[in-house]
């Protein structure tokens, strides 16, 4: 019998080609294959007569041959078989293309049946390439609800169907349960054979509805499961409390007095220091919050009682704004500070690595990489990670146990609901900064369209003419003919040939070099650059207070909380701020998603609405959500089932732990392992 985890070749007509194109899409395993879900169904269970189909609307039929196939050569590379069928009610004329082995395969006077759409002209209806069987053959691509697979380069969706059957078909019997009997009952979930083979091959919608909640369920129980466990034994780890509490050199240092929420989450990391296990704290704080200033108190506290703090950004463009800030803050504590990112050259990598090793860097900052690569420090006993929403829970755990369990402070400016914050961030301690730093203006937002784009040319002049800068967003890095976005590299051209040739005009996206990035931030924070065109790399934290215009262009391609993040770079100064939405869009929905915006600068406000208009999954952004991807569960629509299966965790664990070897603890740690960070 084959194993699970057995390779897809020993499939029969699975190479080592075919392998390689599954390979594509993470396929590896006969395991893989079985959890390689459909993507959507078509329904193909219904027969109907010739005269019934419609032109456009694909149906199955049952027809016999009644002409002889008849191949013709039009040319090179064209090749047209015409075969007419028929049944009681009518005659149909069928055409393949380049399909000339089809004449072998349908039979005069024999019955196939048919899927396939009827397209009309003016000259009559037709029917192009078809799919067929024969009508005493079980049903493949016909009479049955067919799933439809994501495809790459040389998988079709056929293929998938094959390979997914015979896999199904080796392993029925060595399907593991993951789900414990009690909690099958409870929530009357029927069991995994019939579950993996219902999802592929559902008999009808109803069952198909039965394996997908119990797989949905299934999910969200493994994710529970993992991520209570990884709570438990964070707060297993003994942890020394810090002797030093005393902050005020660090508060006499600053150049403000800090808000009331700032100080209230610093409060709260200093007690946690107190305690005898590591932080695990989220703060969460809106776009200009000031989310800095209580990580460097956070820092500064760990500095001074001996130990030294890691500050991850998600960018290098972020990492070295924080430097700057902090070096200067850190300096005239006596605090040595040194930043560590890729596109330092190799001698000032070296320096740093070996005043992180030594001890003598007490704070470090840096991207990710800081804890992914090489680096090893001498006496790490605080990450933080700036920008929480980039960084996947199994990434917090991962690096906690790189650096022997350290204080972990994760910093969001993702506001999110309440509820659901609880939900998915359930391991961690939550601080909210709900309040704005004194002084601040509110950001006018308004939506345009592409008529007002003379107008919008004048008001960035007018910025720029008055000693600011502007930032313009566009959705896409290159020109691309098919989806007509506004390019940041083709438009950041053409502003600059055609409307602003006096003005200096910068270019910045996900595709530079990390230098180069560099210095095109430090170039546009220095004002020598007046416009800045970019992607969303601007996004996350960027503090150019001179910045006082952002448009952002084909607004209705982002979502409410990004827009939100996008604005959040201006109204960072003294200078009155405004946002241009530029939209040309039709959609109602859109427009009032929108205009929401316009409306409210209040992150938390627009986190709610843009979770109720667009659910959660969107909400966050494709992946950038920091879950491990949920193959049938959504986070839009089964959150109630999220809920029930904490519960059914929470109960399980209560009774006992999953064995190590087991296959429920194999699924969490594959759930865990294959998150990506998007670092764009
Ligand atoms: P974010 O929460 O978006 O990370 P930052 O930490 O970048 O916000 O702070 C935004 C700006 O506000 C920075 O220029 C920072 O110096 C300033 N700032 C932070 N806290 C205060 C405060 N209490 N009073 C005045 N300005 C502040
Ligand atoms: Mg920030």
């Amino acid at each position: 019998m084959a194993s699970l985890f057995d390779p897809v070749t020993i499939l029969p007509g699975i190479g080592p080609t075919r392998a390689q194109q599954l390979a594509k899409l993470n396929i590896r395993t006969l395991y893989d294959l079985i959890a390689y879900f459909p993507r959507g169904y078509e329904d193909r269970t219904r027969l109907r007569a010739i005269a019934d189909l419609e032109v456009d609307q694909p149906a199955c039929f049952e027809a016999i041959v009644i002409s002889h196939p008849r191949t013709a050569h039009i040319r090179q590379g064209l090749d047209l078989t015409k075969v007419t069928l028929a049944d009681q009610t009518a005659r149909l004329s069928v055409t393949f293309f380049n399909q000339r082995y089809i004449a072998d395969h349908l039979l005069y006077g024999q019955s196939y049946i048919f899927y396939g759409k009827l397209e009309g002209d003016a000259r009559g209806v037709q029917m192009i390439n078809p799919v067929f069987e024969p009508v005493e053959s079980p049903g493949i691509l016909t009479r049955r609800i067919l799933p439809l697979y994501g495809l790459t380069a040389g998988i079709t969706n056929k293929i998938l169907v094959k390979a997914i059957g015979a896999a199904l078909h080796v392993c029925r019997d060595s399907l593991p349960e993951v789900l414990p009997l009690q909690v099958r009952q409870r929530f009357r979930l029927c069991d995994a054979a019939y579950a993996y083979e219902t999802i592929h091959h559902p008999a009808d919608f109803d069952s198909l509805a039965v394996a997908q909640k119990r797989l949905i369920f299934e999910e969200f129980f493994i994710f529970s499961v993992g991520l209570a466990m990884m709570r438990a034994r964070r707060t297993e780890i003994p942890h020394t409390p810090y002797a030093v509490k005393d902050l005020s050199p660090f508060l006499a240092q600053l150049p403000f007095s800090l808000t009331g929420a700032q100080r209230r989450s610093i409060d709260e990391i200093a007690a946690d220091f107190q305690q005898h296990k590591p932080m695990n704290r989220l703060v969460q704080g809106d776009v200009g919050s000031g989310k800095t200033m209580v990580a460097a108190a956070a820092a500064y506290l760990a500095a001074v009682n001996g130990k030294q703090a890691a500050l991850m950004a998600p960018t290098e463009i972020l990492a070295e704004q924080h430097y700057h800030h902090l070096q200067a803050l850190f300096e005239p504590l006596g605090i040595s500070t040194v930043l560590l990112t890729g596109s330092l050259g190799a001698a000032a990598k070296r320096a740093a690595k070996a005043a992180i090793a030594d001890g003598s860097a007490q704070v470090v900052i840096g991207t990710h990489a800081l804890l992914t690569g090489d680096v090893s420090f001498h006496s790490l006993d605080l990450v933080i990670a700036d920008e929480q929403h980039r960084f996947g829970v199994g990434q917090r755990a991962a690096l906690s146990a790189k650096a022997g369990s350290p204080h972990l402070l994760v910093m969001s400016a993702t506001p999110i609901p309440r509820t659901l914050s609880l939900i998915l961030y359930g391991d961690l301690d939550l601080s909210i900064i709900d309040e704005l730093p004194p002084g601040r203006q509110t950001i006018d937002t308004f939506l345009v369209g592409e008529s007002m784009r003379p107008r919008l040319n004048a008001f960035i002049r007018k910025q720029v003419d008055h000693g600011n800068q502007v930032y313009i967003v566009c959705p896409a890095v290159e020109e691309n003919e098919e989806t007509a976005l506004k390019s940041a590299e083709s438009w950041a051209d053409t502003l600059q040939r055609t409307v602003f040739p006096d003005l200096t005009v910068g270019l910045l996206h996900g595709r530079m070099k990390g230098s180069e990035k560099e210095a095109v931030m430090g170039r546009f924070s220095r004002g020598e650059i007046h416009i800045l065109v970019s992607t969303t790399v601007i996004e996350v934290g960027v503090d150019v207070p001179n910045a006082t215009l952002m448009l952002v262009e084909n607004a209705e391609r982002f979502g409410l909380s990004q827009l939100h993040q996008l604005r959040g770079r201006v109204g960072r100064g003294k200078e009155k701020s405004f946002c241009v939405l530029i939209s040309d869009t039709r959609s109602t929905e859109t427009r009032q998603r929108l205009k929401a915006l316009c409306q409210t600068n209040d992150g938390f406000q627009i986190a709610q609405q843009d979770l109720d208009l667009r659910g959660p999954g969107d909400f966050f952004g494709q992946r950038q959500h920091g879950l491990p991807t949920f193959k049938v569960a959504s986070l839009t629509c089964d959150l109630d089932t999220l809920k029930l299966a904490q519960e059914a965790a929470a109960d399980y664990l209560a009774e006992q732990t999953p064995e190590p070897d087991s296959p429920l603890m194999a699924r969490i740690r594959a759930l865990f392992s294959n998150q990506e960070t998007v670092f764009n």
